[in-house]
């Protein structure tokens, strides 16, 4: 399931493909009308056809796309949702699979998004306003754009005693970490994820705004090139240390098993022996 790094990715390449280019034409799939809500997938088509791409930012796990259309200002919010991605095509023909929305450039290529699953969502913005969207105005920093305040996370997590796993894939505390880079982080930490999260001392909250970056930026350091492949999918390669990896021996002791267990109804990966 994308997360910042994956978001990131999208971000990237979003602008070195679409930013200056003008939208000619939008054909979007009916039956995904779940993606466009709550304008429908033909008026949705029409506002966006005839817009500029002037540029895109990342706030968390959303792209926050302006566009311009007849001199006035449009937004774009898009969530890739648990299966979303954007892809390039030279053209009309070669549409990849689970193509949602076709956004076909001034100069030939089209963009797609798409999404097996639905979750994904494009929503437009009036006026480009990003701010007013609720959605976006709850976020907390993004860590890699603002970097993590000490002291902000120090109090975030010591007004709650929910499991410091849980407590930081809230997207109000640090925007775009979700269930993957958040077993990774505190697994590079050495914290239990199942500890209460005002039971943390400040030194162990400064390692755990240390490893959320370490983590983040290792995986966006990591993924080039023009398509992106989630760990989810069939015969991905899985880059990660402890994510989805229950029953190997862990890589920094070398001795107890990597556990699963379930928190706030997602998998959480640990070892027993390192994380205290
Ligand atoms: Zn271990």
């Amino acid at each position: 399931m994308p997360e910042l790094p994956e978001v990131e990715f999208a971000a990237r390449s979003l602008r070195r493909w679409a930013e200056g280019h003008q939208i000619e034409g939008v054909a979007v799939e009916p039956k995904a009308a779940r993606i466009f809500r709550p304008a429908t997938p033909r008026t949705f088509a029409k506002r966006i056809a005839g817009a500029r791409f002037e540029g895109v930012r990342r706030i968390g796990k959303h792209l926050l796309v302006a566009l311009e259309r007849d001199g006035a200002p449009l937004g774009l919010l898009a969530h890739l949702g648990m299966t979303g991605k954007w892809v390039l095509r030279d053209g009309d023909d070669d549409v990849p699979r689970f193509s949602r929305a076709a956004f076909r450039l001034d100069d030939g290529r089209t963009l797609h998004f798409s999404d097996l699953r639905l979750f994904g969502r494009l929503r437009l913005v009036p006026g480009a306003r990003f701010e007013a969207v609720p959605e976006v105005a709850a976020l907390g920093p993004d860590p890699i754009d603002a970097g993590i305040d000490l002291a902000r996370l120090a109090a975030s997590l010591g007004r709650s005693r929910l499991a410091v796993k849980v407590r930081i894939m809230d997207q109000a505390v640090l925007a775009g970490v979700g269930n993957i880079y958040a077993s990774e982080a505190l697994f590079r930490a050495r914290i239990d994820p199942r500890r209460p999260a005002n039971d943390l001392s400040r030194a162990e909250i400064a390692r755990v705004a240390e490893a959320v970056l370490a983590v983040l930026r290792e995986s966006i350091a990591r993924d080039e090139g023009d398509e992106i492949t989630y760990v989810e999918e069939p015969g991905a390669a899985n880059p990660f240390r402890m994510y989805d990896r229950a029953g190997e021996r862990c890589p920094r002791c070398g001795q107890a098993e990597i556990q699963r267990i379930v928190q706030a109804q997602r998998s959480t990966f640990f070892c027993p022996r390192c994380q205290r």
